[in-house]
């Protein structure tokens, strides 16, 4: 599996000079394929190269070769993508970019973990430029590198984006099932019991959001600095959020197991918050799709497999009887089954029959052990009629 490490660059003002020149020259070429392949509709990157590398060698003399092919390439993923989209119905334009930031393939680049330097080829020749690599990839280094994209941040800092590959750790997989009911006043409940992330972290976003709206609705040069400000602040509080919980999700699961989500791709279609508009417009504001993101890449490296389920009535069912209806959930916490009586804190019962729908659709019952589904239904009312009353209920759906 690959993972991208980022590295500050500590360039001297002239390598920055020579990494902001480098770019420049790659974006224009990047233009120039990208507008080729607009015009003559071509997507196939190996005609696309027929068609440009020369010209663009010719018309960028800093580029290495290497470089020029790294710009076909990246055009070539820009065409496919915008052609696929015109495809879709969706409304697109030739791909152009104002900054494209130079890929470095294996060839035109040398990284050394121990000096922590890299050898970058620029218009102005090869140069070796230092960098500091940050505490969360100390573990990356020293494993074989992959390309690297050569980035300037809005600050003006130069990052080197690495593409490394590690293995892949061989775990068998085990029988734990882990169900995970993703929520707004608990932010993640496990079919094991627990209850992670914290509670504050809702109150928090509900003051950001006033915030926010407060001065969107102001409206004055400084209402807007600030907002630019907030909205960096949020992402980042946010990000540092998901980051958390999806750590502390990984560790409730042992390496083989398997983490089941409530499928919530289109969220935002699907969502029908009808009485509280507040839940609506936090469930909607909410990132799930970076959560799941950073929760499948973390799972991977410790060889435990993300699943995903249908979410439909997984809060309406009880976990114990089965029974669904709609008002088996009593308010935002407490979960009582109309049929049974079964009482569980609503996002527990909730994380339960996410885990066991899981298992259902592997075939698997709790322990583990495969469902028997032999038994034809004419079969079963035979049966029916010569069972004790207890086995009777069991076989009632
Ligand atoms: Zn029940």
């Amino acid at each position: 599996m690959q993972r991208t490490v980022k590295l500050k660059l500590q360039p001297t003002p002239e390598q920055a000079q020579a990494l902001a020149d480098t770019r420049q020259q790659f974006t224009q070429a990047f233009n120039d394929v990208c507008a080729y392949g607009w015009v003559q509709t071509e997507k196939n990157g190996v005609r696309l190269h027929h068609a440009t590398y020369y010209t663009e060698k010719a018309a960028c003399s800093g580029l290495v070769s290497d470089l020029v092919i790294q710009v076909r390439v990246k055009a070539t993923e820009a065409l496919k993508s915008a052609f696929a989209r015109q495809k879709a119905g969706l409304q697109v334009s030739c791909p152009q970019s104002r900054a494209c930031p130079p890929r470095y393939n294996v060839h035109p680049y040398t990284l050394s973990w121990e000096a922590q330097t890299v050898r970058l080829s620029t218009v102005g020749g090869r140069m070796t430029v230092q960098f500091t690599c940050p505490d969360y990839a100390v573990k990356y280094a020293g494993l074989p590198v992959d390309t690297a994209d050569a980035l300037q941040y809005p600050d003006g800092s130069w990052w080197l984006h690495v593409v490394v590959t590690l293995e892949t750790p061989a775990a068998a997989p085990t029988d734990e099932v882990i169900g995970i009911d993703l929520g707004l006043a608990h932010p993640a409940v496990t079919s094991g019991n627990q209850f992670l992330g914290k509670k504050a972290w809702k109150a928090t976003e509900g003051r950001s959001f006033r915030l926010t709206r407060r001065l969107q609705s102001c409206g004055t040069k400084s209402a807007k600095r600030h907002l630019r400000r907030i909205r960096h602040k949020h992402a980042r509080f946010r990000r540092d959020c998901d980051h958390m919980l999806s750590q502390q999700l990984t560790d409730a699961a042992a390496a083989g197991g398997t983490l089941v989500l409530e499928n919530l791709t289109n969220i935002r279609q699907r969502m029908r918050a009808r009485r509280k508009t507040a839940t609506k417009r936090r469930m909607h504001s909410w990132s799930f799709a970076q959560l799941t993101s950073f929760l499948t890449y973390k799972a991977e490296e410790r060889g435990v497999t993300v699943a995903r389920v249908d979410p439909r009535h997984t809060s309406q069912r009880c976990s114990a009887c089965g029974h669904r209806a709609r008002n088996n959930r009593r308010s935002q916490s407490r979960f009582v089954c109309r049929a049974c009586g079964f009482e569980l804190h609503a996002d527990l019962n909730a994380a339960r029959n996410i885990a066991a729908k899981y298992r259902a659709s592997r075939g698997t019952s709790s322990t583990g052990a495969p469902l028997s589904t032999g038994v034809s239904s004419p079969v079963r009312s035979v049966v029916r009629q010569h069972a004790s009353p207890e086995v009777r209920d069991k076989l009632s759906p």
